[in-house]
């Protein structure tokens, strides 16, 4: 059996998740996974790895489809709730998925595509339940509503007999598409054993119990939100709320109910939660910090934390947020430490059963105090990319580590400090290699700044123009900020160019597509 279902097992009437009001038990939701699995099954045995998208909206309904599919021995492939059309027809053909299961609202988006293609569409309100026996269907929407009677139902449902495939934990699981930060997102295979290394290191590395209680706010096609925030509270047997859009308010509403005691975002949400805190009047702020002081943890990752929003955070909720170090290929590598100092800038230590380490071009490791491409290697670390047997090949040494293409210097105690990828963040300019993060570092601290990016722009005498990005109200001197910047930072590294954006381009992980910030410089 797949472990996340033994361990579900374990705690059958606490409650598992919260979403659209209502509590739903780890009882009912191993049950309506299965009741899932039979439908995606119908009259076949074994899904044998077949894909099955799936744009479904986060909450209970996602997890039993989820659950469902590895049940049925699917890979699991979450579509991105607001791309449109085109990126989805991207995903559902690039993951060849033969089912496409989606929530009633986006039937007719999908339909019509689905059709083109000739695969089966299916709504998250239809299962064997529904379909075989009309007295059982009014107990199916009884389950996505909640109600009085859900013992009744239960002991209904625990009378069914499922016959499900076992599903090894060798096989394919699970398919993330990467964010898309820097190329056309990739499609990452893990099997089931990777992703119960992947969850099982962080359970014991951020003591999650089954006290715990987390709330999700991130996308759920994404591992940060995926793995780090649904899964891990699942496999602990703790509850796991979900808040189906964003917004500060709505948020801080949830705060101040007292109940949570685990938060992970990335860097961008931690911004606009800062910002949103600071627009209270003080008893509402010092009432917050009341209620955030008591969370037993708080991690941010998935991009650089900036040091300014840590020391904010800090101040706001009595928090040194833990940042880690992770990827759609790897999981998570590298965490500071739950106990312990929690350095600025810094990402920390391997992960308990993750081997990291720093290698030149050439692969040679090198000594940590020296820049080098964090190199990972594990039961963590994916399978493949999704048929492209070459890229695959190309992102694997001999010895079999994974090349993440993410640069990295170490400080003596072993920790890590993420330099930025190679791809993009590390400039070459006039023989230097420069790195984007730590200039972005220095320009954040500036008062006007809103936010900023810093760049490598094609330039024939230099290779790369170091040139930044701002976002900045309107009488802003961009001459007195390059003279300051000069006073900073030796003078090869500040930016030879300033230009004002309205705002940056990010992706749904909030990550600046640096891409488009060098096409949008250009023009
Ligand atoms: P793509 O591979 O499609 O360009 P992506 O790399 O952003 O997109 P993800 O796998 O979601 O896709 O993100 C992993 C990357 O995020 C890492 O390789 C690293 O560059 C960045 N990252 C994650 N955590 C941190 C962190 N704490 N500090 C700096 N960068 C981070
Ligand atoms: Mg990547």
């Amino acid at each position: 059996m797949i472990s996340i279902f033994a361990q579900a097992e374990k705690h059958l009437e606490k409650t598992a998740i919260i979403s659209d009001g209502t509590n739903y038990t780890y009882s009912q939701l191993l049950d309506a996974s299965k009741a899932f699995a039979s439908t995606l099954l119908d009259k076949n045995t074994d899904l044998n790895e077949a894909r099955v998208a799936y744009m479904v909206n986060p909450g209970f309904d996602y997890v039993r489809v989820q659950w469902g599919i590895w049940r049925a021995g699917g890979v699991a492939v979450p579509l991105c709730l607001t791309y449109p059309l085109p990126s989805l027809r991207y995903t559902i053909e690039n993951s060849g998925s033969s089912i496409v299961v989606v929530s009633p609202e986006f039937v007719e988006l999908l339909k019509p595509l689905c059709e083109e293609l000739g695969l089966r569409l299916l709504t998250t309100s239809d299962s064997r339940l529904a379909t075989s026996d009309s007295q059982l269907t009014t107990i199916d929407s009884r389950l996505a509503t909640s109600d009085s009677q859900l013992t009744t139902i239960d002991s209904r449902l625990a009378t069914l007999d499922y016959r499900l495939p076992t599903v090894s934990a060798s096989r394919r699981a699970m398919m993330l598409y990467t964010s898309g930060t820097t190329n056309l997102p990739k499609g990452v295979v893990s099997t089931h054993a990777n992703l119960n290394a992947q969850i099982s290191t962080l359970i014991d590395a951020w003591h999650w119990s089954e006290n715990d209680y987390s709330i999700c706010i991130l996308p759920l096609h994404h591992i940060h939100g995926v793995i780090n925030i649904v899964s891990c509270s699942l496999w602990a047997g703790a509850t796991c709320q979900f808040l189906p859009s964003f917004s500060a308010e709505a948020l801080f509403d949830i705060f101040k109910e007292g109940k949570l005691n685990v938060f992970m975002a990335v860097p961008t949400i931690y911004y606009k939660l800062i910002t949103y805190w600071e627009s209270l009047a003080d008893v509402d702020q010092k009432e917050m910090t009341r209620i955030l002081s008591k969370f037993r943890l708080m991690i941010s990752g998935s991009a650089a934390l900036p040091v300014s929003v840590m020391e904010r955070w800090k101040t706001i909720s009595e928090h040194s947020l833990l940042e880690r170090y992770g990827m759609t290929e790897i999981g998570m590598a590298l965490s500071n430490p739950y106990d312990g100092p929690r350095v600025p800038g810094h990402v920390g230590y391997p992960l308990p059963g993750v081997q990291v380490r720093l290698a030149d071009e050439q692969d040679n490791v090198i000594p940590g105090t020296e820049i080098g491409e964090i190199q990972v290697k594990g039961p963590n670390v994916f399978n493949e990319y999704w048929q492209k047997p070459e890229s695959t090949a190309e992102s694997f040494t001999p010895d079999g580590f994974f090349k993440t293409g993410d640069i990295a210097t170490m400080d003596e105690l072993g920790g890590y400090r993420i330099l930025g990828r190679n791809s993009v963040d590390i400039i070459k300019s006039g023989g230097y290699k420069i790195s984007a993060l730590e200039i972005e570092e220095v320009l954040r601290t500036y008062p006007g700044i809103d936010d900023c990016c810093v760049v490598g722009v094609e330039n024939d005498e230099w290779g790369e123009l170091v040139s930044a990005a701002i976002v900045c109200h309107e009488d802003f001197d961009t001459k007195a900020l390059n003279a300051w910047m000069r006073e900073q930072m030796p003078a090869y590294k500040t930016p030879r160019a300033y230009h004002r954006l309205p705002e940056l381009p990010r992706n749904a992980m909030g990550k600046v597509t640096k891409k488009d910030v060098v096409n949008l410089i250009k023009n």
